[in-house]
């Protein structure tokens, strides 16, 4: 029940906004996902239509889901790559001194209300 938990976390932050900008319903959210952040998209989209129809504010809202590429960063080479294609070794160097440098993330990029 990975993705409820973020769903209900995206909700309480876009309620959280309506509160303090005085606005009474959200018709659309714009979320990031990083590639490698364990959402499953399909699994998260049920799990929203059925979570906003629970929120006074939320009622209905659309979610844009958009999924961020993984980058991966090798200390050794200094260069990027994808993570999802190469892993934890560098593809330049073969290296395995490397750490991921976006695709980790879930963020509210921006929310319609009125
Ligand atoms: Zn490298």
């Amino acid at each position: 029940m990975h993705e409820l938990g973020i769903v209900f976390y995206v909700i309480k932050e876009a309620e959280k906004v309506c509160k303090e900008n005085h606005l009474t319903h959200v018709s659309k959210l714009t979320l990031e996902v990083g590639e490698v952040s364990s959402i499953v998209p399909s699994y998260f989209r049920d799990c929203w239509k059925w979570a906003v129809e629970r929120s006074e504010y939320m009622k209905g809202c659309v979610l844009d889901l958009v999924v961020l590429k993984a980058i991966t960063y090798c200390q050794d080479c200094k260069k990027t790559y994808s993570t999802v294609e190469h892993g934890k070794k560098c593809p330049y160097c073969g290296s395995e001194r490397t750490y991921l440098a976006t695709g980790n993330e879930t963020l509210i990029k921006s929310i319609e209300a009125s």
